[in-house]
């Protein structure tokens, strides 16, 4: 296969944004991913066919618009591999579903002498809900560094995880660096060194990559965002493990979520409604399930094999630039379809700027990772990344336009 051929692992028909728009070289998606028409259309037929107020009326409208709700929930489940389907509360994505444990399990549990941990690698959704957490409980926040290699320190870990550790909170794949973690090496620590803390994994980047198990992972709580994987936005989900999720106070307060309303104190619904409050975004729940078949008639497999095929192209490119740092893990096999990199003396806005000019969309500034970027000694970076609609020939648009950008500033 030459470098240039423009092969995707999904058809770009399948993208009425990309397919109205040939000459867009779209490398944004560890932001927000394109939708697929079969999300768009299942959001349009629950909308002809079936929508009312789910769980509320005794019309068999409503029961189609509930059973849309309660399908889409198991399907969501099934992809993410979750068996008990009512763990799964949906919610608008990564930072509410966090949110949510922080403010409910953390507020409840988390006291002034304790301690979180999180990595050094953390988008700020799984960062400073903990370090509002700690403040707050007058617990103490940790944050485990990098090591050497630019992953993250296991054995610091091992050493700040102890005894009063409540929460060990991680993200599944960085989406600054693209670095894939060893869950399973984090699980380790925290269950060795804290049965009693709350294994918190974010999975936004995860999802859209990787073939992911919840429960094969064995931690207690697993976030992801709907919009990442295809889905509308303002989708996602969080998902607690049963014992626990019995456990946790309410998040919010209102319809659906209570059993009994007496004068002065009120019950609480069964799982999951106790902590999907109000009328439910039922359309981005079936269109999250659209885009779970969606990626599910791919293979996630195949996506991971693509991925890794476009993210050595453009490493291996890229690096041979002169004046390009690439940023992370320095194998692609080690991240998922990221590049984040720096062009000597040309600032990474500007360098996103003249990609947008090429027609080329890439992000640049501090990937809502602040606290990473400060030990990367890089402000900002400029990052790439593919997903299953993008080719050789897109990888190839990318080096063009940086290498121009370096040629005209460098
Ligand atoms: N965590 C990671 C690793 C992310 O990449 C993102 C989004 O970029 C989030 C959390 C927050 O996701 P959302 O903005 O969809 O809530």
């Amino acid at each position: 296969m030459r470098a240039s051929t423009p092969v995707s692992l999904a058809k770009r028909t399948d993208f009425p944004l990309l397919a109205a728009q040939p000459g867009l070289v779209y490398l944004d998606s560890a932001a927000t991913s394109q939708k697929p028409k079969a999300v768009l259309d299942a959001i349009q037929r629950y909308y002809e066919t079936e929508n009312a107020n789910p769980h509320r009326g005794a019309y068999a409208l409503s029961a189609a618009a509930t059973e849309a709700y309660h399908q889409a929930r198991e399907r969501v489940a099934r992809f993410i591999g979750v068996a008990d389907a009512d763990t799964l509360i949906f919610v608008r994505g990564t930072t509410e579903g966090l949110n949510l444990v922080a403010s409910t399990w953390g507020r409840a549990n988390v006291k002034a002498g304790d301690n979180v941990v999180v990595t050094r690698m953390e988008h700020h959704a799984n960062f400073v809900p903990w370090q509002q957490l700690c403040l707050a409980a007058g617990a103490e926040f940790r944050i485990v560094e990098l090591d050497a290699a630019g992953g993250v320190d296991l054995a610091m870990m091992a050493r700040l995880v102890d005894a009063k550790t409540k929460v060990v909170a991680f993200g599944q794949v960085s989406n600054a660096l693209g670095t894939i973690n060893p869950v399973a090496e984090f699980v380790k620590i925290a269950r060795a060194q804290a049965p009693q803390a709350l294994v918190v994994c974010d999975g936004a980047q995860g999802v859209p990559h990787l073939r992911v198990s919840v429960d094969a992972m064995g931690v207690d709580v697993y976030a992801f965002s709907g919009h990442k994987v295809g889905g509308p936005m303002g989708s996602g989900a969080v998902v607690v493990r049963r014992p626990i999720l019995e456990k946790m106070p309410p998040y919010h307060f209102g319809g659906d979520m209570i059993e009994w309303v007496n004068d002065r104190d009120s019950t609480w619904n069964v799982l999951p409604h106790r902590f999907e409050a109000g009328t439910p975004n039922v359309e981005a729940a079936v269109g999250l399930a659209a885009a779970c078949d969606y990626l599910e008639s791919l293979g996630m497999d195949a996506v991971r094999e693509h991925e890794l095929l476009l993210t050595t192209a453009a490493m291996r490119a890229l690096s041979e630039i002169d004046g390009v740092t690439l940023f992370g893990t320095p194998t692609a096999e080690g991240r998922s379809g990221v590049v984040s990199f720096a062009v000597a003396d040309v600032h990474p806005h500007d360098v996103a700027t003249m990609l947008d000019a090429a027609g080329v969309c890439v992000r640049a500034g501090h990937h809502c990772a602040q606290p990473l970027m400060r030990t990367l000694g890089a402000a900002a970076t400029t990052r790439a990344s593919f997903w299953v609609y993008n080719t050789l020939e897109d990888v190839d648009a990318l080096v063009r336009a940086v290498r121009a950008a370096r040629e005209r500033f460098g």
